[in-house]
């Protein structure tokens, strides 16, 4: 690591890898021989125009997105994208589908409430979104315009993939994912789904961009009441360049991807976020119940990893904070929604710094078990 980092578990923005950093630093005045920094390019000059392709083809390759589905840098965020997906997708129709396991789904919802009928297929709220609602129960509206779910809960910890019996229950139906906590830390199976979308600032760069990855039929139907930067074909239409964008982020989004491609690619990044997640679920469970996570050990997400001492000793939490910022683990505070600690592993936290956190936490416990 080098000198004075600090290994930071923040939902997002997120850790990113030295080395990316390092070349930033060695490109911000003069990138490539240009004479300029990124930050000073034209967004229409032929050096802007070369980053920005790399850095769509480079996503295409990591995540071999099929040739009929575009790839849009968008700004505003997931939040954003919750507007976008009823205004593009609705048509003609007054319904659509959403699954609510966590905050973010829920905060979903709520927007799509603006412009439609948003039907709740299903809810893990009564379990405090510590699950997914069982498959059998779901209840999805043939006729809706799509359905909605969140891949990743980064506030609940709540992960999961679709499994057969989900798409049966799904149908026919259009399937979209917010992916913005889990993005890039896995396969996407494109044939499952018709959008997928995910700001950056988790695991492929710093805040600013939002990716959206749609289906080519899934544009083109916006409603006329969408605001023109909203719409995913304009967006399309004009390579995501129909204003400016935010070029800075989109550069160091490039040098990410292109750093997962010399790194072994998407695969060597879903085996290392599985061995960060097993070092500390492992943890937990063999701490005796010190350490607890409340989540269905089937739905634990790899990404966030929310949990409590002594099932919520909130003293003890305030000590685990301070000793852990002491010795340079840091922002393991929970949402302030849901309290608890809660640790962030996204792509640019090093086995080293999960491996620094598990050491501190079983000397934590031998410390403060008798308390
Ligand atoms: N969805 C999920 C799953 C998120 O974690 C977040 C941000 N933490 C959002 C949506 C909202 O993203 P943004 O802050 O980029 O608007």
């Amino acid at each position: 690591m080098a000198s004075g980092r600090i290994f930071n578990f923040s939902a997002g923005p997120s850790m990113l890898p030295v080395e990316i950093l390092e070349q930033a630093q060695a490109d911000i005045i003069n990138w490539d021989g240009t004479g300029m920094s990124v930050m000073e390019m034209s967004h229409r000059s032929k050096p802007f125009e070369s980053i920005h392709k790399k850095c769509i083809q480079d996503l295409r390759d990591l995540l071999n997105i099929p040739p009929n589905f575009k790839v849009l840098l968008m700004q505003g965020g997931g939040s954003t994208q919750f507007a976008c997906v009823p205004l593009n997708l609705l048509k003609d129709k007054e319904t659509a589908n959403y699954l609510t396991t966590g905050a973010w789904s829920t905060k979903a919802i709520e927007e799509a409430r603006k412009y439609c009928r948003a039907h709740e297929v299903a809810t893990s709220k009564s379990t405090n979104f510590t699950t997914i609602p069982d498959p059998s129960t779901w209840n999805v509206d043939p006729n809706g315009a799509y359905f909605h779910y969140c891949a990743n809960e980064t506030i609940h910890g709540v992960e999961f993939t679709l499994t057969q019996e989900m798409l049966d229950r799904i149908g026919e139906v259009p399937i979209v994912a917010d992916m913005s906590s889990n993005f890039l830390s896995k396969p996407i199976d494109f044939s499952k789904h018709a959008v997928v979308y995910a700001g950056a600032q988790k695991n492929a760069g710093p805040a600013g961009v939002t990716f959206v990855i749609a289906r080519e039929d899934m544009l083109g139907h916006a409603k006329n009441i969408t605001p023109t930067m909203l719409d995913w074909k304009i967006q399309a239409d004009n390579d995501s360049m129909y204003n400016t964008p935010p070029c800075y982020a989109i550069y160091i989004c490039g040098l990410y991807f292109d750093y997962m491609k010399r790194h072994g690619g998407i695969e060597a990044v879903q085996e290392l976020d599985r061995q960060k997640a097993a070092i500390l679920y492992d943890l937990f469970d063999s701490s005796n119940g010190f350490y607890t996570n409340p989540v269905n050990p089937q739905y634990r997400s790899k990404m966030n990893v929310p949990f409590l001492i002594k099932g919520g000793n909130v003293d003890l939490e305030k000590k685990f904070l301070a000793e852990a910022e002491a010795v340079g683990l840091s922002t393991l505070a929970g949402h302030r929604s849901v309290g608890g600690l809660r640790a962030s592993i996204y792509n640019g936290m090093p086995l080293e710094g999960v491996r620094r956190l598990a050491d501190f936490m079983t000397e934590f416990k031998t410390k403060h078990e008798a308390e």
